[in-house]
């Protein structure tokens, strides 16, 4: 056990800094094991306390310190553990000299600076700028920049940091140095700061601004990958374009790089003019990428670019307000999505992505709200609470206050808090300023942990021709938080007429707006009039704000819903409600012979085969709710081999049932193909891999044989991994010959070695485990690649429910050695990688067991990182 405990850091303590930095002058001299950092801070006091400065600084060499040019003498200043202070300041504004070492090539931590092969780049969010210079590392402290870079010439003919070139030469005296000096106009915290030194291939372009600025585009990769850059080239200009019509933001610099490097902590960073990317988010081909690849390089790209606007010229005061940047801007992100594609397929997506990742996230010991009360270590919080419940919040804010009082607000919050950094409280006050709506009670989905429970019942009354809905809400206990709040709802619904169309919403004598109510007490009635016959309503649709509802609606009324609901999503919800029932009432003992009698097969078999449906939404009805989302709904006592077992059963039930449908379909729907990467092509390419997965449920050697030829005959990594992961799944097929071909034609793309890694990984047979501790030792996987980590690992931790949850623990043990050894050299990921362990407690006693005992075994660990210990300890006594 560690001797000295982290400590939590608390919203309400916060304070305003007792300095301020108004400026930085930054020269880097950079070397690989010995970078040195001259920087000049301007400072200010910004109250007059007289307080001691404390500047953050980790892992540094202080090799000299100054104030307005005297040099400090050692009892003037201490420097101390992760602190540098300054005993007595002046108490007008100060310039503060420090010339300060690093040492990039030793830090596998993938925070602050280091080497990615042999370019410098840097990860300064959340608390990275600290281990790079002294200074004050808060998001709330705003300083301009001029940043000069030197370095070696062959090694490093690209120096980039943010904002624009002024000037670059060679380095006088030195004809193998040279420098380039870039200044940042725009105020900006240190999190923002980046800069990369290397030899990279860049591709170029411009976008011209509404605002009539030509801004140069450039996307820097590693040497070779240039081509795969140009999908990404294309993102970012329509991300410009998509910005500044929907939102009125336009760009403010006259240059936006981005630069894309294999090894990354997290997707990408929005750092001002600079954005840095894991590659996998940038490099794309057809014969590289799959759909998903293509959608979330695009997703990604307007992501970080949006950012400039929800992020970076208006940052967030504290990280306890991180989801006012990051809930808000995955919003914005997922509008930009549904614009360019299929809105009804984002939609499904994003709520699958949700029920898994965030519902869990509510449901265990990390259950926190979206603007959290405190934490130990902020690297934890970038959490799916915070990214997609927040983007959940603001879509229901979004439903509230109408597309334009949305618009109007947005205006509003940008003109009055530009340059500043800000809080959820400040901008649901823009809100309510602009549309007069109260948001006191709708703040609670940002204070308040958990996912609340909707239930409702209906009452028709055929004499007066009314349809009584009452609606309850209640949310469940989370850790710290024993009474809840009741939230304000928006509730979007319908009601169906016997031919299938929508009935008028009216209550009170008035029509209802938009198709939605809302809710603010713990019960509601609502009572619609003019009701002809006795209605199905579709409830909640388009998940419109993030709860579990738990009334099940009887298996008539879901399968009518299926074929008739308005709303794609309730139509695909209502398909994924008659599975779930299923797929439960077959764990539970029923007999396989008479799931629902057919009946749910039979509505799927019209689902798939109409034409009205885009290819894409049909493949979404093919495809049952996952292994984690059954979990989840199940609750306790889980049994993850037993969930699989029932869900397998019923797939080969309902492909059993459809197999002549289903082929011809596959047949038809395998002709094109030409590859774009568009929403079309992909749907068309996602419903013939659900079919051809589906129609190898059944044993039979022609499936099987059309499964060879389409692996054989594929042009597209989409086909390539859709049989690929068809036959690593397939009981009796061998498909080591397939999987080394693969490798063989791929070995020379990292990115491509990381499909082939996961791909192994999810693959549910007794070999897994043993081939993927086999791999990890594989020339092309390294523990110091993140990419690599999630590829192999995260996909058999958390993508393979099946076997890590072996009954025997084999799967528990191996995760707590890798989280020991993976917690010396990157503690980001070390406690990012525990998540599937969290949940130990909703396992059935024998794994409870064996899960508790693999998390004591990695508290056990001396000087474990504050990440790990913060997520190991809430974990285990949860
Ligand atoms: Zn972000």
């Amino acid at each position: 056990m560690k001797t000295e405990q982290p400590q939590t850091i608390y919203l309400k303590d916060y304070k305003p800094s007792d300095y301020l930095i108004s400026h930085m002058e930054l020269d880097f001299k950079l070397a690989a094991n010995q970078t040195q950092t001259h920087a000049v801070l301007s400072i200010k006091p910004n109250n007059q306390t007289g307080a001691p400065l404390v500047l953050n600084g980790e892992d540094l060499k202080l090799i000299t310190i100054a104030i307005n040019g005297s040099e400090l003498k050692a009892s003037e200043y201490s420097h101390k553990d992760d602190f540098l202070t300054i005993h007595n300041p002046p108490s007008e504004p100060f310039a503060l000299t420090t010339l300060a070492e690093t040492n990039p090539e030793a830090n596998t931590s993938l925070s602050g600076l280091y080497l990615t092969h042999d370019t410098y780049c840097t990860q300064c969010e959340a608390e990275g700028f600290r281990k790079i210079t002294f200074s004050l590392d808060r998001p709330d402290v705003l300083s301009t920049y001029n940043v000069r870079l030197e370095a070696n010439k062959n090694q490093c003919p690209i120096l980039l940091s943010n904002g624009n070139l002024i000037e670059q030469g060679t380095v006088k005296g030195k004809t193998n140095t040279h420098f380039a000096i870039w200044q940042d106009p725009h105020p900006k915290p240190t999190y923002l700061f980046a800069l990369v030194a290397g030899d990279l291939d860049c591709l170029s372009d411009s976008y011209l601004t509404a605002d009539g600025n030509n801004v140069a585009l450039n996307i820097y990769v590693e040497r070779g990958n240039k081509a795969k850059a140009e999908y990404a080239m294309g993102a970012l200009k329509r991300s410009f374009k998509w910005d500044e019509d929907r939102f009125g933001r336009i760009y403010d610099l006259d240059i936006f790089n981005i630069v894309a490097v294999p090894h990354f902590n997290m997707g990408a960073m929005e750092n001002k003019g600079l954005n840095v990317f894991n590659d996998k988010y940038i490099l794309a081909s057809a014969e590289t990428a799959t759909d998903m690849d293509f959608e979330l390089i695009e997703a990604v790209i307007g992501h970080e670019y949006f950012h400039n606007w929800t992020g970076n010229r208006i940052t967030c005061r504290d990280w306890f307000q991180l989801c006012l940047k990051e809930g808000l801007t995955v919003f914005r992100d997922a509008e930009f999505t549904s614009d360019l594609r299929s809105r009804a397929v984002k939609r499904i997506d994003d709520v699958k992505g949700l029920r898994a990742g965030q519902f869990a996230e509510d449901a265990g010991p990390m259950a926190h709200p979206c603007r959290p009360d405190s934490f130990i270590e902020i690297d934890n919080f970038y959490t799916a609470t915070v990214y997609r419940k927040g983007a959940e919040v603001v879509r229901a804010l979004y439903s509230l206050v109408g597309k334009a009082g949305f618009r109007a607000s947005m205006d509003y919050y940008f003109e009055n808090f530009d340059g500043q950094a800000a809080t959820v409280k400040d901008f649901l006050h823009c809100f309510e300023q602009v549309t007069g709506r109260d948001l006191t009670q709708f703040e609670i989905w940002y204070s308040q942990a958990g996912t609340p429970t909707l239930n409702y019942s209906t009452i028709y009354n055929e004499q007066a021709q009314t349809y009584a809905l009452t609606i309850e809400q209640s949310c469940k206990p989370t850790p710290g938080q024993e009474q809840k709040h009741n939230y304000h709802m928006p509730i979007k619904l319908g009601l169906l007429a016997k031919d299938g169309t929508d009935m008028p919403l009216i209550i009170a004598g008035k029509p209802v707006a938009n198709g939605m109510v809302e809710i603010t007490e713990a019960k509601t009635t609502f009572t619609f009039e003019q009701i002809a016959e006795k209605p199905v309503i579709s409830f909640l649709r388009d998940f419109s704000v993030p709860v579990n509802v738990e009334t099940e609606t009887n298996i008539d009324d879901l399968l009518f819903l299926m074929a008739n609901d308005n709303d794609p999503f309730n139509r695909w919800q209502a398909g994924q409600s008659v599975a779930m029932q299923a797929i439960i009432s077959l764990i539970n003992g029923a007999p396989e012979a008479d799931i629902l009698d057919g009946r749910l097969a039979t509505a799927i078999c019209k689902s798939i085969n109409n034409k009205g449906l885009d290819a894409a939404l049909r493949a979404l009805i093919l495809t049952l709710p996952s292994l984690p989302e059954i979990g989840l709904k199940i609750g306790k006592n889980i049994d993850y081999s037993a969930i699989h077992a029932a869900r397998e059963s019923l797939a080969t039930h309902i492909a059993t049932q459809n197999q002549a449908d289903m082929l011809k379909l596959y047949q038809h729907f395998n002709q094109d193909q030409n590859f774009e990467p568009d929403a079309k092509g992909a749907g068309v390419r996602a419903f013939r891999n659900a079919l051809l997965r589906d129609l190898n449920k059944i044993d039979n050697t022609d499936h099987q044989a059309l499964l060879v030829s389409h692996y054989k005959n594929a042009n597209n990594m989409v086909d390539m991994m859709g049989s690929l992961s068809v036959m690593t799944n397939l009981a009796g097929f061998d498909a080591a010959a397939y999987v080394n071909d693969f490798y063989q034609k791929f070995k020379h793309d990292h990115l491509v070695i990381d499909k082939w890694f996961a791909l192994q990984g999810r693959a549910i047979n007794e070999q897994t485990l043993s081939l993927v501790k086999k791999l990890t030792t594989h020339e092309q996987f390294s523990f110091e690649t993140p990419n690599n980590v999630y590829s192999l690992i995260g996909s058999f931790v958390s993508g393979n429910p099946v076997g890590f949850h072996a009954l025997d623990g084999s799967g528990y043990s191996f995760l707590a050695d890798t989280i020991i050894k993976l917690d010396r050299m990157n503690p980001q990921i070390a406690a990012r990688m525990l998540t599937p362990l969290r949940s130990w407690k909703s396992l059935e006693p024998k794994r409870q067991k064996l899960a508790k005992q693999a998390l004591e075994k990695i508290i056990d660990v001396n000087n474990l990182s504050a990440n790990t210990f913060e997520i190991a300890s809430k974990s285990l006594n949860f």
